[in-house]
């Protein structure tokens, strides 16, 4: 593997983001490397609890759209049009978030620096965030003509206002509002955020397997039966609507450069 790392011991399997260079953007590789690693701890039985962490001042940057202004979308979804962006995204971004909140093993995120857009979508489907204080956490991609990422946590994670704010204005919190909003479980200085978090999954690691994942399985459900799972599905197929738009402005997915946000906007 490239861009992510695995490791188990203890009890304990550690992914590790692993493309520092380009502050951890998920490209498909990335991607399909993480759940690959999902997929081996889930499948683990000596492994009993899950650490998500990342190398470098930043845990994830979101998607790697590495596009200037002016620029196509390159690879992962080239131009092929509406349906192709759906199954693509589908699968490996909602579809992959999903799968890894349903891991039947308690999960920890270690984030530090930003957490941007789909950065959430790593750290959201954890069952606990362990943030530095300099963590920040932000969806900017109404500015991209599109509501929000394609896995609609945000109203979940930190309520409806919080999360109208946040998408309207393309804005920001930090680690203590983000903990002050329920998001976070806790705040640490960013040199104990490996120490606190890793202490927090041996003290889990330490009960008993099935009744954790019994746990899990009765918040999961409970979110799912106030309507969690068919308001991510009807959010993603909104979020598509978004590149559908774009696509029909301007034969790209996203809005990128400044004049198609002048057409759009008209
Ligand atoms: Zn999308």
């Amino acid at each position: 593997m490239e861009f992510v790392l695995y490791e188990a011991k203890d009890k304990i399997a550690t992914i590790t983001l692993n493309r520092p260079d380009a502050r951890n953007a998920q490209n498909k590789q990335l991607l399909d490397e993480l759940d690959a690693c999902w997929t081996q701890a889930a499948l683990d039985d000596d492994v009993r609890v899950i650490v998500l962490k990342a190398n470098g001042p930043h845990f994830s940057s979101g998607h790697d759209i590495s596009l200037r202004p002016g620029e196509k979308p390159p690879a992962d979804y080239a131009n092929k049009g509406l349906a192709a962006i759906f199954h693509y995204e589908r699968v490996q971004f909602l579809g992959y978030s999903r799968k890894w909140r349903d891991v039947p093993k308690p999960s920890i995120a270690a984030v530090q620096g930003a957490c941007i857009a789909a950065g959430m979508m790593l750290c959201w489907p954890c069952d606990l965030i362990v943030a530095a204080e300099n963590a920040f956490f932000s969806d900017p991609v109404v500015r991209m003509g599109i509501g929000g990422v394609e896995y609609h946590g945000h109203t979940w994670e930190f309520g409806a206002r919080k999360a109208k704010e946040l998408l309207f204005t393309a804005g920001r919190f930090d680690a203590r509002e983000a903990h002050r909003l329920g998001m976070v479980n806790r705040v640490v200085p960013l040199e104990k955020l490996e120490e606190e978090t890793f202490a927090l999954a041996r003290q889990i690691a330490e009960m008993h397997p099935f009744a954790l994942a019994q746990a899990k399985r009765m918040v999961n459900s409970t979110l799912d039966i106030m309507g969690q799972y068919n308001a991510l599905q009807a959010a993603f197929d909104i979020h598509t609507t978004g590149h559908g738009n774009a696509l029909s402005l301007t034969g790209a997915p996203m809005l990128i450069d400044l004049e198609a946000m002048k057409k759009a906007q008209r």
